[in-house]
């Protein structure tokens, strides 16, 4: 397989020239490179390597995992492709009657079968569990990325201060990566509570009740903590203005080398007016924030302090999002977003000359590798890697964002409105042409992604 004469944004820099890629793998960069195999023209084209999505929510198996979703492992990666992303991490957990060990070999086992990215998996803790033996059990099959949740106490998902320490002490041993969303969940409860006992149930009530101080609280807290263990964390959802400054104060100390920060397109585009319309279909956790907030996170991505953006996908219906007798009931999680998150950043980021297009793949696909362990293979165009490579011509059309363009299961998308010239033409995933023409042609499944060891990352 040759992709010739596109603008390659490769790792050593970007070139004019054509990618070779033999057995899977990327074995040559260069000018009139030959090759027997098929080829695909990429004249006045960018060619980028494919997308890394590494925080998506899926249901596994028959089982809603933490909140109902509408699609799987499958359903969610034929997604993720169609927007030029050929890597995504899911989440699992363990449930009553099925062990945290035994949801990731089936989870493999049905991506094998049937996903159309390449994937791999963070698993999700709850309290009570097993934290010690399951980190050992989730490291053995390849897992090494651990979430913890500091929010959601009245759902029974929050890890109490100890539980977090111990988490972080199992996952330091295995040289694993906590996955940290940090607001604070006992102090948003008693939020809610006093909201809810004066009656109020509007948008605005819930807004008040996850203020983005105790983002800001959590981050600190979790960051001390982790310091007693020397844990590597990487705080998954930076939404507020508060947290984002003390994220700077944070990369500035001593702590600076073992924490990293991850963001969604949705804190870089949309603001609290959205909840205030749409109500429960605009609940996502942490909720969305003011402008200000928006600008605060733009300014810590603009300053290198965010490692790279995830869409936190939670593919969910109106039906499902409005089913709750008021937004305090209704789901938490993102938005469906994982088929959007390279065009959004294209758009909002590349298109109005915020960012680079080299600073655009390092934060959509180089640096969430490197932090996932998922790097040198994945995340980058560079001989040995594997080929996984998207063709976006230059004079893409300018594509709206709406739910009847996109092809998870979702019907509805927030992000309505707003649209971008980044979605791929062409997606090569192992040295296989799987999207042609935005066609989704091929169909063998991708490949589970087991890690052995973590590389630390460098900033944006
Ligand atoms: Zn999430």
């Amino acid at each position: 397989m040759r992709i010739t004469s596109g603008t390659v944004v490769a790792e050593g820099g970007t070139f004019r020239g054509d990618v070779l890629i033999e057995d899977g793998r990327i074995t040559a960069l260069g000018e009139s490179l030959s090759s027997p195999g098929p080829t695909i023209d990429a004249t006045d084209c960018w060619v980028l390597p494919g997308a890394v999505d590494p925080h998506v929510h899926v249901a596994v198996g028959d089982d809603p995992n933490m909140e109902p979703v509408v699609e799987g492992l499958p359903e969610a990666s034929a997604a993720a492709v169609m927007g030029g992303t050929t890597t995504i991490c899911t989440y699992v957990r363990g449930f009553a009657d099925r062990s945290l060990a035994q949801v990731i070999s089936d989870e493999i086992a049905r991506g094998e079968d049937a996903a159309r990215t390449d994937f791999a998996f963070n698993a999700l803790f709850h309290p009570g569990q097993d934290l010690e033996g399951d980190v050992r059990a989730a490291a053995r099959l390849g897992v090494m990325t651990f979430k913890a949740m500091m929010a959601y106490h009245v759902r029974g998902l929050m890890l109490d201060d100890a539980e977090l320490l111990r988490l972080m002490r199992a996952v330091a041993d295995v040289d694993g990566l906590v996955l940290v969303h940090p607001e604070n969940g006992v102090a948003t409860a008693y939020l809610e509570e006093v909201e809810r006992r004066g009656g109020e149930v509007a948008p605005e009530s819930y807004l008040r009740s996850s203020p983005g101080v105790l983002e800001a609280e959590g981050m600190y807290r979790a960051t001390m903590l982790s310091r007693l263990v020397e844990a590597r964390l990487l705080f998954v959802h930076l939404s507020a203005r508060e947290s984002a400054e003390l994220v700077a104060w944070l990369l500035a100390g001593p702590d600076a080398a073992r924490i990293a920060v991850e963001t969604q397109p949705h804190y870089l585009a949309l603001t609290d007016d959205v909840v205030r319309r749409r109500d429960a279909v605009g609940k996502i956790g942490p909720p969305l924030k003011e402008e200000d907030d928006v600008a605060a996170v733009w300014e810590a991505l603009l300053a290198g302090r965010i490692s790279h953006v995830s869409s936190d996908h939670s593919p969910r219906t109106l039906a499902m999002k409005l089913g709750g007798p008021d937004i305090f009931h209704a789901p938490y999680g993102g938005i469906s977003g994982t088929e959007v998150l390279r065009p959004l950043l294209w758009g909002l980021g590349f298109e109005t000359g915020r960012i680079g297009v080299e600073q655009l793949v390092r934060l959509t696909a180089t640096n969430a590798a490197r932090r996932y362990g998922l790097y040198p293979h994945k995340g980058a165009i560079r001989v040995g890697g594997d080929g996984d490579v998207v063709v976006i011509p230059r004079d893409a059309e300018l594509r709206e964002i709406r739910p009847d363009v996109l092809h998870g299961r979702s019907d509805y998308t927030l992000y309505e409105g707003l649209s971008s010239r980044g979605f791929p033409r062409d997606v090569v995933r192992a040295g296989r042409h799987v999207v042609a023409d935005g066609v989704y042609v091929d169909h063998a499944p991708g490949r589970y992604l087991g890690r052995v060891e973590q590389d630390g990352g460098s900033g944006a």
